[in-house]
């Protein structure tokens, strides 16, 4: 049976992945912290992304499929910045929703995340509208339309569907649209246009003039850092500049766990290279970021890459490629975005190069010529890249693998959930919950038992803890029986228990035990560091 989200949800809040912020006031709706196991989830999510494109990354060798040879590196920026910023990026006039009100219900809608479909019955015609796809939809749009029109479940009958499921944005008078929870129809107002940054004020005075935003992507510090970077290293083009950090936006309607939230995290590669070369280096990071899930563990038939079409590309983008997820939230057949992965040209060193800042203008205000034009464009600095063997000076054009470590952290999450049926200690079957995450990322990559309280075991299996616990993340539990506390250890993922037993006390060997297939063997006690590192990291 496939896995239910409620069932994933109680999981993390049991064990302690993920809570609601602000969880005894009730919540805030699009925010969510991560607790003890949580953390060092996303922690291992977070570092696995560093060192796989960053520091583990041999600028002399070729990757498979790479064009060429090249260079990685880190920067971590502020997350307000200058607001010209945003105006030159185009989030100050662009990075807008379309959202809906309904006046009877006060709910808020995005526009283009309501769906429904024409009914006609007992004379009258007019589209139910949900936010929910595939069969639930269809079921939860029947259930209103008979309740609107004060017929029974066994009145099915009379209800005559007109047409497919369609967006409302192809609706264009709402008169007739009964919205996701309203009684009446034509409750909807017109959409309008809603800009999903975070406003704040920097400094003493909030007033127009010290109003600054918070970031809604980590990419726009490497672009205008990108002659810093240039400057104060030898790196040479091709490269690439990586960023993990927090990014903000004013979601209309947040949802799904994590998937959508206010606040989440964001990892980021800028990659510059030559103009000529980029549509090999688009084609090489594609491949190269889709393989990073499949590595880590999520099923290749739950993962797709899926080009955009010609319409859907920004005006600057040559192409773009999202690595997708089949959630379990998502109706059958549909996937989430985890990652985006776009060939910008060099739109954006470009915009930052226009123009010129007027030094006598406020320092902080984005300006405005009197059509609602930015006055001035971008820095006015030259963001060019000179290549020294061809003499030739060019802008490098951008290939961005823009992820989120977020919605990483959920499909990893997702993928791992299963349930099964073991022996406990008297040969008798149980039910147990198991997260199967990748090594690399699991919380704690083993705990340390002794199989009862006595007999000189605890003594032994603080011993092997303590030898453990400065290499790798590792967990001590001596309560309760020991088949209750593997449990516990399947629930939070750890992929191996080391248990100190009777024989522990005449050999010196420990068993080892496999989370996924409950295989137990005995080693050493002094070989456990070598052998977990080993088992974690895949050298088997
Ligand atoms: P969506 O279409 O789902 O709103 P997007 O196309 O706007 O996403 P990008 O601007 O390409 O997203 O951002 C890059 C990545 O940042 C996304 O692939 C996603 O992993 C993450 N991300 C974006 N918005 C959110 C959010 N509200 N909550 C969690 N992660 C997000």
């Amino acid at each position: 049976m496939p896995m239910q989200m409620d069932q994933l949800v109680a999981l993390c809040k049991r064990r302690g992945f993920l809570f609601q912020s602000s969880e005894i006031y009730g919540g805030l709706n699009g925010f969510w912290d991560y607790g003890p196991m949580g953390v060092e989830l996303k922690r291992n999510v977070r570092e696995a992304w560093w060192r796989d494109m960053v520091t583990a990354h041999n600028e002399q060798a070729v990757r498979p499929g790479a064009p060429s040879t090249y260079e990685m590196t880190g920067l971590d920026c502020t997350i307000i910045m200058h607001p010209q910023v945003w105006k030159v990026s185009g989030h100050y006039d662009l990075f807008h929703d379309f959202l809906v009100d309904c006046r009877e219900e006060k709910r808020r809608y995005r526009h283009d995340q309501v769906f429904g479909r024409w009914v006609e019955g007992r004379g009258q015609r007019f589209f139910v509208a949900t936010e929910t796809l595939g069969d639930e939809g269809q079921e939860e749009m029947q259930h209103r339309a008979l309740k609107f029109l004060g017929l029974r479940a066994k009145d099915a009958g009379e209800l005559k569907w007109d047409g497919p499921v369609v967006c409302l944005t192809t609706i264009k008078d709402h008169s007739q649209v009964l919205a996701p929870d309203a009684k009446k129809l034509g409750t909807l107002t017109e959409p309008r246009e809603f800009n999903l940054m975070f406003e704040t004020h920097t400094g003493a005075v909030a007033d127009e003039s010290s109003k600054t935003f918070l970031r809604p992507e980590t990419a726009q510090g490497i672009f205008v850092n990108f002659k810093n970077v240039l400057d104060s290293t030898r790196v040479k083009i091709p490269f690439g500049i990586a960023q993990i950090g927090k990014s903000f936006r004013n979601e209309i309607t947040p949802r799904n766990f994590t998937f959508r939230s206010r606040e989440f995290e964001q990892m980021e590669i800028e990659f510059f290279c030559r103009p000529e070369t980029s549509a090999d280096w688009y084609a090489y990071w594609r491949d190269r970021r889709f393989a990073w899930y499949l590595d880590l563990g999520l099923a290749r038939d739950r993962l797709r890459l899926r080009d955009h079409d010609p319409d859907e590309l920004s005006h600057y983008s040559t192409g773009t490629a999202d690595i997708e997820y089949a959630f379990p939230f998502m109706a059958p057949g549909e996937f989430g975005e985890l990652e985006g992965v776009a060939h910008r040209g060099d739109f954006d060193l470009r915009s930052h190069m226009e123009g010129k800042l007027d030094p006598k203008s406020r320092p902080l205000a984005v300006e405005n010529d009197e059509h609602g034009q930015p006055r001035y464009r971008g820095s006015g600095r030259d963001l060019s890249y000179f290549d020294a063997e061809t003499k030739e000076r060019f802008i490098p054009h951008v290939i961005e693998p823009s992820a989120g470590a977020d919605r990483a952290t959920l499909a990893f999450l997702c993928e791992a959930y299963r349930e099964d049926e073991v022996p406990d200690e008297n040969g008798k079957l149980t039910k147990r919950t198991l997260m199967a995450f990748h090594p690399r990322l699991a919380p704690y990559k083993a705990a340390v038992f002794p199989l009862v309280r006595k007999d000189g075991m605890p003594e032994v299996a603080q011993e092997i803890y303590a030898a453990l616990k400065p290499r790798l993340n590792v967990f001590y539990d001596e309560k309760s029986a020991v088949g209750r506390r593997y449990r516990r250890q399947d629930e939070i993922g750890t992929p191996y228990c080391i248990t100190v037993d009777g024989q522990t006390l005449e050999d010196g060997t420990v068993t080892v035990r496999d989370r996924d297939t409950l295989r137990q063997w005995r080693i050493h006690k002094n070989e456990c560091a070598a052998e977990i590192e080993r088992l974690v990291s895949g050298n088997e």
